[in-house]
């Protein structure tokens, strides 16, 4: 079956006024994105409040479709088949013709026709055009019969300048076209959490930026790879994504050094927030963004959570925080990230951790351990976000 274009369905709840338009332009930009790469062209307009993605000549089906199914904002994806105007007798012809190689000459769906026409001078009133195209499809189809209700087939016919029709609605994602809700900066490591923390704050149209540790040569350059990886299987969804890496050894060889071992991971952690925190500032993302679920490990119990969310000020959003670790993966699969993530590499967390860390950490405490650190420590963290290194993935 051949379809000449796509219909795009999206949540128009809480979208009024100006919004509106900044939905469904921000819409526009990502679906064009999402087709850059997709075998075949495409066109995307906004016309009469729909979105529309026409295309020319050949093209790559099933690719066009997964595109767009990764795109935030929409709801369903309707393929379309654009019919010539040749008078009503002959639109009979095409609806019954379309069903048939749609859904087989024996198709005994229950249906309804809904027609729409937005070229007011087309001589059929809608009610009539519903009447009559219902009446030529049960003669075509013994099984099929009219449901009002609950109909199994939407049958939807546009009079435009050309007469559109569709039946079909693919799922999308959903959520809201990235670009509508600012910018945030994922504290993304190689693990199975922090890229669905990333995909999941996206899907409320925040932009993303990455910031990744690492520790060399405690870790090594397939570790690095490995977040780079993760990075560009992200911004699928997200589009482009701006990863910087940070080298944390310095900083890390020094708390342990200078800290009690079993603060390490916490102090550890404060500082990679206060360093995230600071290239998050310089470039223009207004929240953090980390895959800490309540539990999970030493460092996410509430009072660790505490200790590591008191040197930020800017908002940290934790969309897992609820969430069981089975069900991390079950989303971590549908993105395709799992099997990246479980490829064994060493974490820089992983290289300094002592056998029995605080579960409990008093933040005085934290901090008076904190102050050992401060004949250098500043330096330190000034070098680290001078010399991130920035790769741009997707
Ligand atoms: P993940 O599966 O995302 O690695 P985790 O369960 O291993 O999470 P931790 O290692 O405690 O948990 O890390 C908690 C969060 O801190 C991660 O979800 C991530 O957002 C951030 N994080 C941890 N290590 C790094 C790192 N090396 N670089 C950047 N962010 C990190
Ligand atoms: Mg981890």
């Amino acid at each position: 079956m051949f379809f000449h274009a796509f219909l795009i369905k999206y949540g128009e709840i809480g979208i009024k006024g100006k919004n509106r338009y900044l939905f469904e332009d921000a819409l526009v930009a990502q679906i064009r994105h999402a087709l850059k790469h997709v075998e075949g062209t495409f066109k995307v307009t906004k016309d009469q409040g729909r979105i529309y993605v026409h295309t020319e000549g050949e093209y790559d089906y099933d690719d066009a479709v997964a595109a767009m199914r990764r795109v935030f904002g929409i709801v369903g994806i309707c393929p379309v088949v654009i019919l010539e105007d040749e008078g009503f007798e002959k639109l009979g012809d095409d609806v019954v013709a379309y069903l048939k190689a749609r859904y087989g000459e024996d198709c005994d769906k229950s249906f309804k026709v809904q027609a729409r026409r937005a070229r007011k001078t087309y001589p059929k009133a809608s009610m009539e055009m519903n009447a009559e195209l219902g009446g030529r499809i049960l003669d075509a189809f013994p099984g099929m019969r009219v449901d009002v209700h609950e109909p199994e087939l939407m049958i939807h016919v546009e009079v435009r300048e050309h007469i559109y029709l569709y039946s079909d609605i693919i799922p999308g994602p959903g959520g809201m076209p990235i670009g509508t809700n600012g910018k945030s900066m994922l504290l993304l490591s190689g693990g199975i959490d922090s890229p669905v923390a990333g995909y999941m704050v996206a899907k409320r149209g925040v932009k993303i930026d990455a910031v990744y540790f690492h520790a060399p040569p405690y870790t090594s350059e397939r570790a690095k790879q490995k977040v780079v990886d993760l990075a560009t299987k992200v911004a699928r969804y997200t589009g482009p994504i701006y990863l910087y890496v940070v080298n944390f050894t310095e900083i890390q060889l020094y708390i342990y050094e200078k800290c009690p071992h079993d603060e390490l991971t916490i102090i550890m952690r404060r500082y990679m927030m206060r360093i995230a925190e600071r290239i998050a500032e310089k470039t223009g993302s207004l929240g953090l963004i980390t895959g800490e679920s309540i539990g999970q490990v030493a460092s996410q119990t509430v009072q660790s959570l505490a200790a590591t969310n008191e040197v930020c000020t800017m908002p940290v959003f934790r969309p897992l925080i609820a969430y069981d670790k089975e069900d991390i993966v079950t989303i971590s699969k549908q993105i395709d990230t799992y099997e990246t993530s479980i490829q064994p590499f060493e974490d820089c967390c992983t290289i300094f951790v002592a056998k029995h860390p605080v579960t409990k950490p008093n933040i005085n405490v934290i901090k008076r351990s904190e102050q050992k650190l401060m004949e250098q420590i500043d330096e330190m963290v000034d070098k680290a976000i001078e010399t991130a290194e920035l790769i741009v993935v997707g």
